[in-house]
């Protein structure tokens, strides 16, 4: 009988669910109809792309190939075989499609089955559709979260949007709200830093640009906070090990983002993490994605597992017996989607047969899924036209806010007695460059393909352009990378070459370009034991500083470098995180004064490993005593970063001192002056601390910052809002609420005591915000 209901549609020319005037409830009933429960669970599954596969194949001998499959995972599996499934309709999404050319493909496969239900193509567009040669790629995440500007972040992502549709992709599994608590981790460049109010307000940018507000239509594309959850603090700050942080600091400090991702952004996709939170692994945690999520949060969309990750419930966790019943964990827990592989449909299905999983269950997960392809327009016509895609990446548009985005997110750490900017008349001086990521494509940072030369400004070609053009001669030697090839031999060179130079630039720091997987020292699956610059970076540095010139440290890492000897004898040090094709422009504009610095530290840059976990928003006791052989300040502040400009703030004041109820908002106005001779950007950041309650609260807590343009002898006035949701904690009973008391307001240009001002605010009675 169910065989006979999928091939419904030859007795039935015109039905409702490809008639694109009638309403996606009503498409999505008509289809659900037709489906078969196999159909059903056929949308649950996800494939990597067969060029993809293809590539793994070639890589591998045929005797290889016959015990395995290209990826690793499954006996039998070829691209061929993943091409027969699409075309027999039984394939509901594809990951890590990389043309339009194979989108189309794909799609051609998918349209020759009884039901041509279109696939859904998911692809890591994380800061720009960087797997795609050609695409516009922006700065990392990190780098986007140190520009404090929200709007700019959205605009991105929109672009980034128009260009994934372009090129046949609809969902992009990004962005990475995972809290940053151990800059170890790999993955630190993905994250918007260890701020949970920052970070939710750089994920509600993403999903915002991406989505847009009802993400029907041919512009949008879905989004998915991942990963669900606290990966970003695993136990050694090694990716996919334990976490095992209490209830309260899930709540606290990792929760926030997602919450405030499906609550204000209606965020449609949620990705599960590796890692197991107090011996729960993230696949199977009923409580997070179903009990927390949907049911009390009310998240909409739809789960997705990570890569095989529902296999490891029984491979790596040792809490299921075999595959079969970690399938059943998860989707019972509320997982959706089966990210690679096949015998996952097999196995549902059985497991629908014999009672283990509610049908129920595959018919949530197949409607949400099916309700995306119907309102991004995809059974209307699921092709893309190639050349147009051609056009559409790398647009001139998209170039600027790639750009404006990079000048932004760039840090000027250290400024010796105002070294930089170098003088707008070079007089024939010489610049020395060096440096193991001066001239190559480590700028783009992690989740990028290999792009065009042409598209790429590398810091050598950014700063020779402007350089040159102000009368500076610039002289590059290429040290080598930094684990062999910066040889003894190399730093001598280098130090012959520097020694009849005026200044010597430095571009230093880590490797997370995901293609060059011998020479990465950061990125997915590459943690860090030390923040210290990795290889003979230090003993090239040394040789520099040992020639008695002045040397500028230009850094290119997605994780902070935990350097403070380097700094001190730095006359200056550029942070440019993983700046993005045009890196190396917007450095150089920054080095000659073209562009006044205003990026700001979306993380604490701790001295040393040691001092992990250092973030700025600790709890009271946290430094009551000190270490025997380090300082318990960290190198650079959370929200630090200079100016060419001087600011001076004014102390806040409040539009009034008593917060009444849930509605209620109090303004903080602060002025900020520019006494300097040069316009400049600033970033207002508002702090505010829980004095006394019911359990301990953070010594400070972001909760509201503003970019302003001050132009030189100027004063703008900055204004920020105090909403309940600011002053809020969670009680014993997990509600979240204000209690009454009094709250010390803090404003200032970063989060350091000595750059912060305040006054008092207090709340009459308890507000209750979300009754648990
Ligand atoms: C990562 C995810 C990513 C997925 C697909 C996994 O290894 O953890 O963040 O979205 O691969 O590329």
């Amino acid at each position: 009988a169910c065989m006979e209901k999928s091939t419904n549609l030859k007795n039935d020319t015109n039905p409702i669910y490809l008639n694109a005037s009638a309403s996606v409830e009503e498409r999505i009933d008509d289809l659900m109809s037709r489906m078969t429960i196999e159909d059903k669970v056929y949308q649950m599954c996800q494939y990597v792309g067969l060029e993809h596969m293809k590539a793994a194949e070639s890589k591998i001998s045929p005797e290889e190939l016959e015990k395995n499959d290209a990826l690793g995972f499954y006996p039998g599996m070829r691209s061929d075989s993943v091409a027969r499934l699409a075309e027999a309709g039984k394939i509901g999404s594809f990951l890590h499609v990389v043309t339009p050319e194979e989108a189309n493909h794909l799609q051609e496969l998918a349209q020759k089955s009884p039901l041509k239900i279109p696939l859904l193509i998911g692809i890591d567009a994380i800061h720009g559709n960087g797997l795609v040669e050609g695409a516009t790629i922006y700065p990392s995440p990190i780098s986007q979260a140190a520009t404090f500007d929200d709007a700019l972040i959205e605009e991105g992502n929109r672009q980034t949007a128009l260009e994934m549709r372009a090129n046949g992709m609809h969902w992009s599994f990004t962005p990475n709200i995972d809290v940053l608590r151990d800059p170890r981790w790999g993955r630190t460049g993905e994250t918007f830093g260890e701020d949970p109010f920052l970070v939710g307000n750089m994920g509600i940018a993403t999903i915002k640009g991406l989505q847009s507000d009802d993400f029907s239509g041919q512009n949008n594309v879905i989004a998915c906070a991942k990963h669900l959850i606290a990966g970003s603090s695993s136990i050694n700050g090694l990716n996919a090990s334990p976490t095992d942080v209490s209830k309260r600091t899930l709540f606290e400090i990792f929760l926030p983002p997602y919450r405030r991702a499906v609550q204000e952004a209606n965020v449609f996709s949620i990705m599960a993490a590796h890692n197991e939170v107090a011996g729960m692994p993230g696949h199977m945690d009923k409580y997070m994605m179903t009990e927390l999520m949907r049911d009390r949060w009310n998240f909409q969309g739809f789960y997705v597992s990570d890569w095989n990750d529902i296999s490891r419930i029984d491979i790596w966790h040792h809490v299921a017996k075999d595959f079969k019943q970690s399938i059943e964990f998860s989707i019972n827990a509320g997982m959706d989607m089966n990210m690679h592989g096949p015998i996952f449909d097999k196995l549902l299905i059985e497991l629908v047969n014999e009672g283990k999983v509610d049908e129920a269950r595959v018919n949530e997960a197949c409607r949400k899924i099916l309700e995306v392809k119907f309102k991004l327009g995809l059974f209307e016509n699921p092709f893309v036209t190639v050349e147009k895609a051609k056009e559409v990446n790398f647009a001139d548009s998209h170039q600027k806010v790639a750009l404006e985005q990079a000048r932004r997110s760039i840090v000027l750490q250290k400024n010796k007695n105002n070294f930089l900017p170098f003088a707008e008349n070079g007089n024939g001086k010489t610049i020395f460059i060096t440096g193991p990521n001066a001239d190559n494509q480590t700028t783009l940072g992690d989740w990028v393909s290999p792009q065009p030369e042409e598209n790429v400004i590398t810091m050598v070609e950014g700063i020779t352009e402007i350089g040159t053009k102000n009368g500076y001669k610039i002289n590059y030697f290429d040290s080598g990378d930094r684990s062999k090839e910066i040889t003894d031999e190399n730093i001598d060179k280098a130090a012959q070459q520097a020694k009849s130079s005026d200044v010597i630039v430095l571009v230093l720091g880590e490797n997370s370009f995901r293609h060059d997987w011998k020479r990465k020292t950061t990125g997915e699956n590459i943690d860090r034991a030390t923040l210290k610059l990795s290889g003979n970076q230090m003993k090239l540095a040394d040789k520099m500083l040992s020639l008695g010139k002045p040397v500028v440290v230009v850094y290119v890492s997605g994780s902070p470098i935990a350097e403070p000897w380097l700094e001190q004898r730095a006359k200056a040090v550029l942070n440019t995180w993983e700046s993005g094709a045009f890196a190396g422009q917007a450095t150089a504009e920054i080095l000659f004064g073209e562009v006044n610095p205003s990026g700001k530290l979306p993380l604490t840059i701790p001295r040393s490993v040691g001092q992990l976990q250092m973030v700025y928003n600790h709890k009271p006791t946290a430094y009551i005593h000190k270490y025997n052989t380090e300082k318990k300040k960290p190198l650079h502040p959370f929200g630090f970063g200079l100016s060419y400009s001087k600011f001076k703030l004014s102390a806040p004041t409040v539009s009034k001192t008593t917060f009444e109820g849930l509605e209620d908002e109090i303004k903080v106005t602060v002025e900020v002056t520019n006494t300097s001779n040069v316009d400049g950007e600033e970033v207002l950041q508002l702090y505010i601390r829980d004095n006394i309650s019911s359990y301990t609260r953070p010594v400070k807590e972001l909760k509201g910052y503003k970019r302003v343009l001050v132009k030189a002898g100027e004063t703008q006035t900055v204004e920020l809002t105090i909403t309940a949701e600011s002053l809020a904690m969670y009680d014993r009973d997990y509600n979240f609420i204000v209690e009454p008391g009094e709250f010390t307001i803090m404003t200032g240009n970063s989060s350091a005591d000595k750059n912060l001002q305040t006054t008092m605010i207090s709340v009459d009675s308890k507000i209750m915000l979300d009754k648990n």
